[in-house]
């Protein structure tokens, strides 16, 4: 096959990162037999930089032009608060979520066998194995809601959020937790505040409905305070966990933690259309940019997620994460994951040895 796929390099290590990323894209079309047509998309603070604005006209139609989207990280002290919106990354990374229709955020929290002893649970809880699936809203609830400040006769400033869902938001998300639990251990848990919210009750009556279809699926109410306990008392318990924005931002968090690094966890951004983006939970890291220290496996492990859902090729992002397994089991690091005693590798030779197993 012939892939077309968008590379936003972004600012920090962005960069670094997605330059490994190539090299194991190239791997992998060695092995399975792919080429591609890389293009370059600018965009973060070096879009700023370059033509005064982090989000240039034309972004979304290039990349809506491609197969998939990688993107290393946007962001830096340099384009801070104090810049206008336009000159801000962060208002890029908003708005190509937007333009590209992205609902549904795919962050696996899967604890790398190799990495057990960096998990800070409990051991018996480490071995058990953590594998789960975050499917998180993107695009609605209190982050997109209604906002209000004004003062009162009595009472000072008051402030409002308001939290909306509609049917039709709830079910196209809750079907991507269906369909992702069939490809995994075939099990959804949906989380709510369903004993208080209303948009909770409507999100869990929308749930029901959609388990009665996919009866091959084992499905689940959680209150979204339970799971929080659960996350740290037995991860194991957890396949595909779905929830609505803010529950699932502060969540996924959680759940990223629990496995030990932030450079280890990739994720994906994905629409009803045609192209996913992909990219590492990180941020641009500038403590540590150009210094060959950013460890590049979040964004390789992005590459795999596109594979495994942009392209539905299981194969390719199994020879990825196998690799991934590979290196770690042998006991290579960068600084980030190094235990007391061992010699970091830098960014490019994780890279390397990476490719070398695939
Ligand atoms: P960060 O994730 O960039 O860094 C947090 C800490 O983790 C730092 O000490 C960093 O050195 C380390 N780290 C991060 N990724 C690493 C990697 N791959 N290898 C080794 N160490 C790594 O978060 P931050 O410092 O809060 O944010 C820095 C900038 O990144 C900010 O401008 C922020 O807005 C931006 N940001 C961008 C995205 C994105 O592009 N999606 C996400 C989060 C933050």
């Amino acid at each position: 096959m012939n892939y077309k796929i968008a590379l936003i390099r972004g600012d920090g290590i962005g960069p670094e990162v997605v330059g490994e990323a190539v090299k194991v894209l190239e791997a992998v079309g060695k092995k399975f037999g792919h080429s591609y047509e890389l293009v370059d998309v600018l965009m973060g603070g070096c879009a700023t930089d370059a033509v005064g604005k982090s989000y240039p006209d034309g972004t979304a139609e290039k990349c809506k032009a491609c197969d998939a989207v990688l993107l290393g990280a946007v962001g830096g002290p340099k384009w801070g608060a104090d810049k206008p919106a336009e000159q801000r990354p962060e208002t890029a990374l908003l708005a190509i979520r937007k333009d590209l229709g992205l609902y549904a955020n795919l962050r696996p929290a899967a604890l790398r066998p190799a990495m057990a002893d960096a998990c800070p649970l409990k051991k018996e809880t480490a071995l058990k194995g953590i594998d789960l699936m975050m499917v998180r809203e993107l695009t609605g609830g209190i982050y997109f809601g209604k906002r209000d400040k004004y003062e009162t006769a009595d009472r000072g400033m008051e402030a409002t959020d308001l939290m909306a869902y509609s049917e039709m938001e709830i079910e196209r998300i809750g079907r991507r937790a269906f369909e992702l639990a069939r490809l995994r251990r075939g099990k959804v848990s949906s989380v709510d505040k369903a004993n208080v919210l209303e948009t909770s009750r409507l999100w869990r009556s929308v749930m029901h409905r959609l388990a009665q279809e996919y009866t091959d699926v084992q499905y689940e109410d959680v209150l979204v305070d339970n799971c929080a306990m659960q996350l740290v008392r037995d991860p194991g318990q957890f396949d595909v966990v779905v929830t609505e924005n803010m529950f699932g931002d502060i969540l996924s968090d959680e759940a990223s933690m629990i496995t030990g690094s932030i450079g280890l966890l990739p994720s994906a951004s994905i629409g009803d259309s045609a192209p996913g983006l992909y990219e590492p939970i990180h941020g641009s890291a500038p403590d540590i940019a150009g210094q060959d220290k950013a460890n590049p496996i979040a964004t390789i492990l992005s590459v795999a997620m596109m594979f495994r859902y942009s392209f539905q090729r299981p194969a390719e992002a199994d020879a990825i994460e196998g690799a991934v397994d590979a290196v770690l089991a042998e006991g290579w690091r960068t600084p980030d994951i190094a235990e007391p005693g061992v010699t970091p590798i830098g960014t490019r030779q994780m890279g390397d040895l990476i490719c070398q197993h695939i």
